[in-house]
């Protein structure tokens, strides 16, 4: 998929003026997106396969949800980065990190923003790198997180400038192996199944949800939002009956 780059008024993922305040209290209920939106990471679950129900892909990009805390220490994971980034300067590589390499982008062929942000950056001569780092089991969704990097940073407003319209190398960086992603590891069908993807997250109409017991399990869309959630149904009419009973 050729995925152009916006012009710099098009890169807007969200409108002016809105103050915090108002913002904190929308989050409270689902609320609609001004425009619809995504993640490369939420991307990459799907394109993998390691997710089925495209319905809650597509409501995470059409509604904002009230995040919930994590649990996630990210201090191994830091400790990984640090060392890494480290060792490429050492190589000669000007490296920027995690925050440094945030993006949002919008294509021209769809109305959608996409945002990412890859762990290291690294640029020496005409040598672009995009390398993420690992701490858990080697996962076919990670190669698509690398691949997404590799296609859309070239394109971003924020990096393209590092890329010059060439799509990068991509490395997955574990605790045990690096795993190296050449640039043509963005293949037609990689983009293919990117296209297919996007239509679907851009159409008005949702898909219907795929429900099942792992996946309801874990997702982030409540109850109210998805009568097809498994298990849930029960625990809410529980709720309903002890209220009742009180
Ligand atoms: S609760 Fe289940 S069916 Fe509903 S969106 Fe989530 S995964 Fe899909």
């Amino acid at each position: 998929m050729k995925m152009s780059p916006p012009s710099s008024q098009q890169h807007k993922c969200h409108p002016k003026n809105i103050p915090n305040t108002a913002i904190k209290n929308m989050l409270t209920q689902a609320q609609k997106r001004f425009k619809p939106y995504a993640t490369v990471t939420w991307l990459s679950e799907l394109l993998a396969n390691e997710k089925e129900c495209e319905y809650a892909l597509w409501k995470r990009t059409h509604y904002q949800f009230e995040s919930q805390p994590s649990t996630y220490d990210p201090s191994e994971h830091d400790e990984m980065l640090i060392k890494r980034a480290e060792k490429l300067q050492n190589e000669g590589f000007t490296v920027s990190v995690e925050n440094q390499n945030s993006f949002k982008y919008k294509s021209q062929n769809f109305n959608i923003c996409v945002a990412g942000r890859p762990d290291i950056i690294a640029i020496k001569d005409d040598w672009a790198v995009v390398e993420d780092i690992k701490t858990g089991k080697h996962r076919n969704s990670h190669i698509m997180q690398v691949l997404l990097y590799m296609s859309i940073l070239p394109f971003a407003p924020e990096t393209q400038h590092l890329f010059k319209g060439h799509i990068p190398h991509g490395r997955l960086v574990y605790r045990d192996e690096i795993l190296e992603l050449p640039k043509w590891s963005v293949d037609q069908k990689f983009r293919q199944r990117l296209w297919q993807l996007m239509v679907m997250l851009c159409n008005s109409q949702p898909p219907n949800p795929t429900p099942s017991q792992w996946e309801c399990r874990y997702c982030k869309i409540p109850f109210a939002d998805c009568p097809a959630k498994l298990n849930q149904g029960e625990k809410a009419q529980t709720i309903l009956v002890a209220v009742a009973e009180k």
